[in-house]
């Protein structure tokens, strides 16, 4: 195979000299973040007061984690490093509901951010005869204008179709000839469902490509859309607090995600001790944004847990490759691509006066979707056999998950009482999805 590098010196650079670009980006990184009252303070505490207390890149080690929570406590500019009128953009963490992790660019940082999707795209064999349909939820969620400007930057003709409606999907496919789609692969199934159920013929469609991810799945899957969709799937990761896509993407070998790491240090630790695991062991992937100024996130605790490979890769890049996402060391739930926790829920439904003590969230399959139903107590007083009230209930229920949210949850509504009440550890999750991975 011939492999073809958006920036070839760079993805081939040697390791040593890969590294000691690191570690130039991280002193550089370091004395941005100690622009913000957050690090300078947390960085002080570990004796870090200049970016010369990095002497190399062992030293990040000394650089205490950052996590959801800290981001959270610092909304909204507690991690801007800039001053405000030199920020042009601002993304956010999808499905968050009360504080939300924001992170902000500035006209260096979406450019920088752009060519590494830019490259990431490149690496699957792209180039600027492609048409992308870009079929993935636009706004605050960093998959749609990342992968858009990524696309652009390639020089394909990128077509903002946004996430659903799969029939407008199919007439976008037929009209331009798209050659390439982006979505999360739950939507990928969904479309090959609907082709059939429409009657859209396999033949009509110049479809090559997919960029899948926003959530986890199996090697299998994969295999299965690639077989009924006759396409190249690569695997896409990012978050928003790395900028979104763009951070790590399988090149054609589909072996293994590069992780780009002129943008970004990778370290997989224990996610207890928090010391780093074994070479090639899976462990929470704690990354480290070397490349937006605007709002520095230094060893930011995924939670994904994943692994390195420790063989290199056949298509010469040197950056290192990390193994499929196998799932995460917190509670997030991702339904269709949005991200969840619990809590979220828990913090709506116990907003509403009516609703009872106990409740417990449902997430499976239904077809190849996600279905999320959300099982509550009525209170003491409300009685079951009173049906206009608790419908009204129930839609209220709905509607405000929705707004918060950003899914439409089932909403099941129990007499006081009757839900399961585990001795211990309230269980408020059954995720009957299968586990394929
Ligand atoms: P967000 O910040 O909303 O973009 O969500 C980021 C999270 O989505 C990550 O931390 C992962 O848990 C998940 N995610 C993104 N891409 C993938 C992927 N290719 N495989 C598995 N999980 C993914
Ligand atoms: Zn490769």
């Amino acid at each position: 195979m011939i492999y073809q590098y958006w920036n070839e010196r760079m993805e081939t650079l040697p390791r040593a000299e890969l590294e000691a670009y690191q570690l130039e980006q991280l002193k550089k990184i370091v004395a941005v973040a100690l622009r913000t009252p957050f690090y300078q303070k947390r960085l002080g505490e570990a004796g870090i007061h200049d970016a010369d207390d990095i002497r190399s890149l062992a030293d990040i080690r000394r650089v205490p984690f950052t996590t959801k929570h800290d981001l959270r406590d610092g909304f909204p500019y507690g991690f801007l490093s800039v001053p405000k009128d030199e920020v042009i953009r601002l993304h956010a963490s999808s499905g968050t509901t009360g504080t939300p992790t924001t992170i902000y660019f500035n006209k260096e940082d979406i450019a920088r951010w752009t060519n590494f999707v830019a490259r990431s795209i490149y690496a699957t064999g792209c180039n600027k005869t492609d048409v992308f349909q870009n079929m993935i939820t636009y706004g605050l969620f960093t998959g749609g204008l990342g992968f858009h400007f990524g696309g652009e930057a390639v020089g394909m003709l990128v077509i903002p179709s946004g996430a659903g409606n799969t029939t407008r999907q199919f007439k976008l496919m037929q009209d331009f000839g798209t050659t390439v789609v982006h979505a999360t692969p739950s939507f990928l199934l969904h479309v090959e469902a609907k082709m059939r159920e429409e009657g859209v013929m396999r033949e009509s469609l110049a479809l090559k490509r997919a960029f899948a991810g926003a959530e986890p799945y199996s090697e299998d899957t994969r295999r299965r859309i690639e077989a009924l969709l006759h396409i190249d799937v690569y695997n896409s990761y990012g978050l928003s607090e790395m900028n979104g896509p763009g951070v790590a993407f399988e090149c054609q070998t589909k072996d293994g995600l590069h992780i780009w790491e002129d943008g970004y240090i990778a370290e997989i630790v224990n996610p207890d001790t928090l010391e780093p695991v074994p070479d090639g062991e899976v462990g929470e992937l704690v990354l480290t944004c070397l490349c937006r100024e605007a709002s520095p996130i230094l060893r930011y605790r995924t939670r994904d847990l994943t692994g390195f490979y420790t063989e290199p890769c056949s298509c010469g890049r040197t950056h290192r490759r990390l193994r499929r996402i196998t799932g995460r060391t917190d509670d997030m739930l991702i339904i269709n691509g949005v991200n969840l926790f619990p809590s979220q829920i828990e913090e709506v439904i116990m907003s509403i006066k009516e609703v009872g003590n106990n409740y417990l969230i449902v997430v499976e399959k239904e077809g190849v979707l996600d279905r999320l139903t959300v099982k509550t107590e009525v209170g003491l007083g409300i009685f079951m056999d009173d049906t206009r009230p608790l419908n009204a209930l129930k839609e209220r229920i709905r509607k405000t998950l929705q707004s918060m949210i950003t899914i439409n949850p089932r909403v099941e509504l129990h007499e006081s009482g009757s839900l399961p009440v585990s001795e211990g550890k309230a269980k408020r999750v059954q995720d009957n999805r299968p586990k394929d991975v």
